[in-house]
């Protein structure tokens, strides 16, 4: 995005550099050997509430619109995420309405002075036994911690409903790119003046091309070298696998939270809409060693992380933005914005520069 505003907005030639193949980052897909859409690092699902970010990647793509929903095995069923009304009367064998459930959350949620873990989010809501159920499990496979040692901004991100809503987001728009991720970003990245330069480690290049400069978006730590200790980034490994039939699982994603070594398998046709005779999915084994894919939110990598933004000022020929740049948990459309106010900053139109 900051390519594509320097170059067409600014008029500044732009040269991108991932180690990667490939451009996109995390977010890039392709085609399979069967011919099916994948996202070879995980389902992408595109979300948001900013009407900015909508209009701003409407320039570079057509949507389809697309609902997640994922169930949870649990208890020997596929019980809907996030828990709502359905997944307790199921779980249960009840049949409780919206106000009853809400009294049921009542009587089995434990009071919590300060809300500070991501166990005390779910605890204060809906209880010791789905949170046990639902959470913890998961969280321990996914993290290698458990909810207790973890911010509550990372459970907090699964809501809880007493009503019948079984999506997995509510956004204002929820969509995918017609034609994906890549064809969006190759639409993007396509103005004269920006050049790409793939699976090359900007280190090994940046001596010789001159620059002015650099916008980074790889682990803040590693930029730095270490010098403050290494930030912890969760890894995950795709086990990638196409079936000879047309539909493997109900929805998008499947979540299980208790067995398996896996977290979840997604099958992608559910995002994409494409249709074809065999389907793809993929299974995600976390695991602490590999390319980092999450930040891990507690505050003793807060206190890191905030160590080396101080670094951050001593570099100023070089903007920091993105997750593993900035240390946060944030989802796509938040990058996006991250990256259009980032912009701003460095671009200043003269209307802004008289209003600071
Ligand atoms: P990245 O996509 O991580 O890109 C950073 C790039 O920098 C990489 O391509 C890397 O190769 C390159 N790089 C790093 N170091 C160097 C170096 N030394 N030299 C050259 N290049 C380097 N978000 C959503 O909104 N919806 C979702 O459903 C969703 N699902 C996700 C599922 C998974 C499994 C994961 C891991 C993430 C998911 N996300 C989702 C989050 C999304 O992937 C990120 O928000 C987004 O990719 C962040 O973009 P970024 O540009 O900050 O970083
Ligand atoms: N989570 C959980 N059980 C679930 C789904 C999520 O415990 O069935 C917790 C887990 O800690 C997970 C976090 O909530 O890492 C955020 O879930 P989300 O689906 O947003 O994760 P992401 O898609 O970012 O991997």
């Amino acid at each position: 995005m900051l390519a594509e505003r320097l170059a067409r907005d600014a008029g500044r030639r732009v040269l991108i550099v991932d180690r990667r193949p490939h451009i996109g980052g995390n977010a890039y897909d392709c085609y399979d050997d069967a011919g099916i859409l994948i996202h070879p690092y995980g389902p992408h699902i595109f979300h948001t509430n900013s009407r900015e970010v909508f209009e701003y990647l409407s320039r570079f793509t057509e949507w389809r619109p697309y609902q997640h929903r994922v169930l949870a095995s649990v208890d020997g069923q596929l019980v809907p995420m996030p828990i709502n009304l359905d997944t307790v009367n199921r779980l249960y064998g009840l049949n409780l309405n919206a106000a009853e459930l809400d009294a049921y959350f009542a009587s089995v949620a434990e009071p919590v002075t300060q809300v500070r873990t991501s166990e005390d989010v779910v605890v204060s809501k809906v209880g010791r036994d789905l949170y046990r159920k639902f959470f913890q499990g998961y969280t321990r496979k996914q993290w290698d911690l458990d909810p207790s040692e973890l911010d509550a901004s990372v459970t907090a991100r699964v809501p809880v409903r007493t009503t019948r809503d079984d999506r997995y987001f509510t956004d204002t728009y929820q969509v995918m790119p017609l034609h994906g991720y890549t064809r969006m970003f190759q639409r993007m990245l396509d103005h004269p003046n920006i050049s790409v330069m793939l699976n090359t480690d900007y280190r090994t290049i940046q001596e010789f091309v001159p620059w002015q400069h650099m916008i980074y978006t790889g682990p803040i730590d590693a930029f730095f070298e270490y010098r403050h200790g290494k930030l912890p980034y969760r890894s995950l490994h795709f086990e990638h696998r196409t079936h000879a039939t047309t539909q493997f699982q109900a929805v998008g994603t499947v979540n299980h939270p208790n067995e398996y070594a896996f977290t979840r398998v997604s099958e992608f046709k559910h995002l994409t809409g494409q249709r074809h005779e065999h389907t793809s999915v993929v299974y995600e084994y976390p695991r602490a060693e590999g390319d980092p894919y999450y930040p891990v939110p507690r505050p003793e990598n807060a206190e890191r992380y905030r160590a080396y933004e101080a670094l951050t000022r001593t570099r100023p020929d070089v903007t920091f933005v993105g997750r593993l740049a900035t240390y946060r948990y944030y989802n796509m459309d938040q990058v996006v914005a991250q990256a259009l106010t980032t912009y701003r900053r460095l671009h200043p139109r003269p209307a802004e520069t008289a209003a600071e």
